[in-house]
């Protein structure tokens, strides 16, 4: 005999997380709510609550090692004490991050070479007008008995006087958020229509649901919130602008099919953001299934069902028939109960867009979900560079509502203009105060604009970013062109890991690097290595837009040497140059307005309006820069291409018959250890 752990947590009178809390104190390794325990481990456990005996560690008996129940290593360290201590003898200084060396000495009282010297005691090679980020200031500042602490912004000062502080007394659970993932034609979207249609219909509104991108399932023991936009591709682009609202991620399995690309792209981008998963194996009204066989595959992805043993909650549904509907709606609220989703309703509302349009006649319209807080017609939200007074708030059935609290999906009329998706919002009290935030983002975002591609990791980079502590691990996407491969490189890659960086990769794949690729390496701050692969057109643009660090090598150890240097430092830059095209002048014209016209042949490639140009006489290069405009007759061009002629205005005035205009793109590629 055995019983799960949610069902004797139910007996005991406490919740499956207590009570999960509990074993691990009896040393009793379970996995989740859904584990299961055997008589004498059951028996136990009842007798220690009962006996409601002091948690006092070492006292403890030790349960035998049975099917269910492994006896762990008694070796857990106690953090707790040591954060106190820690607390307890430092004084807190609080400074705006990142520090120079110079500032921070001044701060701590010391002297810069004190410091540079302490630095370089931890491998840290710093100039004293250089600066440190919080991790390296606030190891040297424990030195000298501080612990310190960022200053906050303006616009966090700001929007912290609006936000109350977090009551625990005044939390309540509330609603997961759940997204559905997988592979393309597995069921997400049937999945996600008969939720709807069977368990959202409003009976007295004759059936009519509202299509808003979220919606809420009402069950007798709680509600379930379901975001309408299904696969991994939107819940990354969310995450990369913020915003993390799924709870649970709902991994769509066919049966029938099985593990697919997809499948372990979803698995690793639920991952890569730490949501759980929950599986739910689809379309098992189908014959020929087996179920069998596709637990192997999730097993070997460690997604091990709980019936094999593992953690994994896997349901099994049909989305045509209805089948498993149910049980999964409360699989989901169990999952729910364990990671505690609680919030305070009583507060001004912060949360997150989940779409949103301009539409005519009603203007911006997003739909929003509230993360705590109720929101309420009549509030001044703001939300990215937007803000505007709540006009009218409706609910997924279309109905007018005048309030929504947690996990609640409305949407909202009366914003200034249409925010993105995953996007912040928070409820402020005075609109002036918005206007001032508004503007101090603006200048942030331009701010940001400028320093993207500096933010982002890569590989030129990454040396002065261990060197300064900032990057401790170095997340690696991989693409390849076959399997074999894929494990090679990986398995080459972690093990270049060193004590001060380590290497893990997120993510592997056969197949072409795409859009999917990069904006989990956007979310994620990683580089993406390919081997024997292409870029997907979509892929390459989103890479230029994000900023994302993307090298393809054809040579395995070539891929391997270029991390290895690139983590001692060794790895400079080198500008190549690509050639794309030839224009010879003909002839060169004064035009009224515009000034200097080169009249040009393209005699090969192409010539790219925006391309850099070298111009060359006599085999010597006497001006290098972009074009400032490229004509076909009058009209401007994109781009003029072999065997045409076209008109070439350089910023450079002095061009002359003969002359030859050469456009190239200049690239930063990675020096190469020999
Ligand atoms: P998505 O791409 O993951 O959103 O997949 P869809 O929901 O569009 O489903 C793809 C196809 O599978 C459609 O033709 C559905 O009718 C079919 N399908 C989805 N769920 C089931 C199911 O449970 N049983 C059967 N037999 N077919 C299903």
């Amino acid at each position: 005999m055995s019983i799960r752990v949610h069902q004797l947590a139910k007996e005991l009178g406490v919740t499956s997380k207590e009570l999960i809390e509990k074993l691990h104190g009896l040393k009793v390794e379970v996995k989740g709510h859904m584990s299961s325990l055997d008589d004498d481990t059951a028996v136990l456990v009842k007798e220690e609550l009962d006996g409601a005996k002091p948690a006092e560690e070492k006292k403890k008996p030790k349960t035998k090692k049975t099917a269910a129940a492994k006896v762990k290593a008694d070796t857990v360290p106690e953090p707790e004490e040591e954060k106190k201590a820690e607390d307890d003898g430092l004084k807190l200084l609080k400074i705006d991050l990142p520090v120079t060396v110079k500032d921070l000495a001044v701060k701590l009282q010391a002297k810069p070479n004190e410091l540079i010297k302490k630095l370089l005691s931890r491998k840290i090679l710093v100039t004293i007008n250089q600066s440190l980020n919080e991790e390296a200031a606030g190891s040297i500042a424990k030195d000298f008995g501080y612990k310190i602490e960022q200053l906050p912004t303006q616009e966090e000062e700001l929007i912290a006087g609006y936000e109350e502080k977090e009551d625990p007394a005044k939390l309540v659970p509330r609603a997961p958020i759940v997204t559905f993932m997988g592979h393309v034609d597995h069921g997400k979207t049937s999945l996600l229509d008969m939720i709807r249609k069977t368990k959202v219909v409003d009976k007295e509104a004759g059936g009519i649901t509202q299509h808003i991108g979220a919606y809420e399932v009402s069950l007798p023991k709680g509600k379930v919130t379901f975001l309408d936009t299904p696969g991994h591709a939107a819940f990354t682009a969310m995450r990369a602008r913020g915003a993390n609202v799924t709870d649970i991620v709902v991994l769509v399995v066919a049966a029938d099919d099985g593990v697919m690309p997809q499948t372990i792209e979803a698995i690793d981008h639920a991952r890569a953001a730490e949501v759980p998963i929950v599986v739910a194996i689809n379309k098992i009204d189908k014959k020929n299934i087996n179920i069998d066989k596709l637990k192997k595959q999730l097993a070997e992805l460690n997604l091990m069902s709980e019936d094999w043993g593992g953690k994994t909650i896997a349901a099994r549904v049909s989305a045509k028939t209805g089948e498993g509907i149910d049980e999964l709606l409360e699989l989901l609220l169990l999952e729910a109960e364990m990671l505690e989703l609680r919030a305070n309703p009583d507060q001004p509302a912060s949360g997150a867009v989940v779409e949103a349009e301009l539409s005519k006649g009603k203007g911006s319209i997003a739909t929003v979900l509230v993360s705590k807080g109720t929101l309420k017609i009549g509030d001044i939200v703001i939300i990215g560079l937007n803000y505007g007074r709540i006009k009218a708030m409706f609910d997924d059935k279309g109905r007018r509502v005048q309030e929504a609290g947690p996990s609640k999906p409305v949407e909202i009329l009366g914003l200034s203009g249409v925010p993105l998706a995953g996007e912040k919002f928070y409820t402020v009290s005075d609109e002036k105060k918005v206007r001032e935030i508004i503007a101090m983002r603006r200048l942030k975002a331009e701010k940001k604009k400028l320093e993207n591609q500096v933010q982002k990791i890569t590989l030129e980079g990454l040396y002065d970013r261990i060197k300064e502590g900032e990057v401790k691990e170095l997340k690696i996407i991989l693409k390849a062109d076959v399997q074999g491969s894929l494990e090679a490189i990986k398995d080459s890659l972690e093990k270049l890991s060193t004590q001060d960086v380590k290497l893990s990769v997120i993510h592997y794949q056969v197949g072409n690097i795409n859009e999917s690729d990069v904006m989990l390496a956007s979310a994620s701050n990683t580089i993406i290595l390919g081997f024997h692969v292409s870029m997907t057109p979509d892929g390459k643009a989103l890479s230029k837009q994000e900023g994302v660090d993307i090298r393809i090598y054809n040579i395995i150890y070539e891929a391997v040497d270029d991390v290895k240097a690139a983590m001692e430092g060794m790895l400079e830059p080198i500008i190549e140059e690509v050639f794309l095209g030839r224009a010879d002048v003909r002839q060169v014209f004064k035009v009224s307005k515009v000034g200097i016209v080169a009249g040009c042949y393209i005699s090969k490639g192409l010539i790219p309006r925006n391309a850099t140009c070298k111009l060359i006489r006599d085999n010597e290069v006497v001006f290098k820069g972009k074009i400032s405009s490229l004509k076909h007759l009058k009209d401007d061009i994109k781009e003029a291409k072999e065997g045409y002629e076209c008109g070439i205005s350089l910023s450079y005035k002095d061009i002359k018959k003969g002359d030859i205009i050469e456009a190239i793109e200049v690239t930063k590629v990675a020096r190469r250890l020999k």
